[in-house]
């Protein structure tokens, strides 16, 4: 059992949401938590490590709701192209995109994968992140889907939290379209029967997955009894938003091109909004999501790092945090909620992670300074004290 004593302030992502001079009891879960004053003195002899946090911040690990975590290689020529401003469909041409990344890892064994990704999950705990949901799709036929989402699962707990999801990413170079879509569904059944993923993905833009080719394969996963997520309305409006609505998906991701009408439907659903401005502004977009719009009519709004090789290379939430705030128009309470317990019902594990509350996992952030609002005041600094992941400390600064 470890004891954190007399933070200045703990900030919950629950009720009450700020606790000052609080302090939290803990081992694989949180015992105990609320202000020091009442800590009860028996948890102070049973403990093993007590803790003087004073002057210092806790916040719950952060919750990174959208991530593509298992891919080999990089695609580092193509972020130096596009700074160049060649666009993606060039760099498609010359052998890069998602194709790149799909051969990458196709080659790839999976030892050599899972070496490679877990440079990736000690960057992620570095910057505060102790639960992820990840994504297959650089495999795109089924051996290496399969290979993908063996080693997400592999990863999991180890020590990151890691949700499964089974994405349909793009459409192979000598397949046809409607015919992919329908070997998609057979993959569906084995990772299904192989029980490889919690939720399901599809890539539902213009030229990519139509509506209708969408609406088949969210249908099939949704009778297999997969939770549903999509990638959508990100450089056009299909109607992908009101898709997810209609098929209760758990979450709907990017929504830069979303319309009034689509907030008015959203706001009447549980869907979560993950929103990644991260990947808009490495892409040097204009036209960000409206958070706040999302906000103003009660959406439930998410935050991701998107993390992938082609469009956002970060395993930094608290630079997706910074980004919201000042482009986004979020205020620092929101973005901190909006990483914690909503990113944690975006990918269904509200119930373990993304607040400080008795019985959930002790998946605990220290900050070394005061006043939580400098998480983004103190711009782009990481200022992370300690990491504590299923109460282990996994992280620790001098
Ligand atoms: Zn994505």
């Amino acid at each position: 059992m470890k004891v954190l004593r007399k933070a200045k302030q703990i900030f919950t992502s629950a009720n009450p949401l700020i606790i000052e001079n609080g302090s939290i009891v803990f081992d694989k879960d949180i015992i105990w938590i609320g202000k020091d004053e009442d800590l009860p003195s028996e948890y102070l002899k049973e403990a093993i490590r007590v803790f003087d946090v004073s002057n210092k911040v806790i916040l719950p690990g952060f919750v990174d709701a959208h991530t593509h975590l298992v891919f080999y290689g990089n695609r580092v020529f193509e972020f130096i192209l596009r700074l160049k401003g060649m666009d993606y469909l060039k760099i498609r041409e010359i052998g890069g995109g998602i194709l790149k990344s799909v051969r990458d890892t196709k080659s790839a064994t999976k030892q050599e994968i899972l070496k490679y990704v877990k440079k990736f999950i000690y960057k992620f705990i570095e910057y505060g992140t102790t639960t992820i949901e990840a994504k297959s799709g650089y495999g795109l036929d089924l051996e290496t889907e399969i290979k993908i989402l063996e080693t997400i699962n592999e990863l999991n707990q180890k020590p990151l939290t890691i949700v499964p999801t089974f994405l349909a990413h793009d459409i192979p170079e000598n397949k046809k379209k409607e015919e992919y879509v329908i070997e998609l569904i057979e993959y569906l059944k084995v990772i299904k029967e192989m029980e490889l993923a919690k939720f399901v993905d599809i890539f539902c833009e213009k030229g990519v997955f139509e509506i209708d080719e969408s609406r088949k394969f969210l249908e099939s996963a949704r009778n297999l009894e997969f939770k549903l997520k999509m990638h959508t309305d990100e450089f056009y409006n299909i109607g992908g938003s009101r898709l997810g609505v209609e098929l209760g998906a758990t979450s709907i991701d990017h929504l830069n091109e979303i319309k009034e009408e689509d907030i008015e439907i959203i706001s009447k659903s549980n869907v979560v909004c993950v929103l990644l401005p991260s990947t808009s502004f490495l892409l040097r977009k204009e036209k960000y999501p409206p958070a706040r719009k999302l906000i103003d009519n009660n959406c439930i709004v998410a935050l991701g790092t998107d993390f992938n090789p082609g469009t956002s290379f970060t395993q930094n939430m608290q630079f997706v945090i910074l980004l919201s705030v000042i482009l986004l128009k979020m205020t620092i309470e929101e973005a901190i909620i909006s990483s914690t317990i909503n990113s944690a019902k975006a990918i269904g594990m509200e119930d373990k992670v993304g607040s400080l509350e008795v019985g959930k996992y002790a998946d605990i952030l220290v900050f070394d300074f005061e006043d939580y609002n400098f998480l983004v005041y103190n711009s782009a600094i990481n200022n992370l004290k300690y990491v504590f992941k299923n109460g282990k400390l996994l992280f620790s600064k001098s």
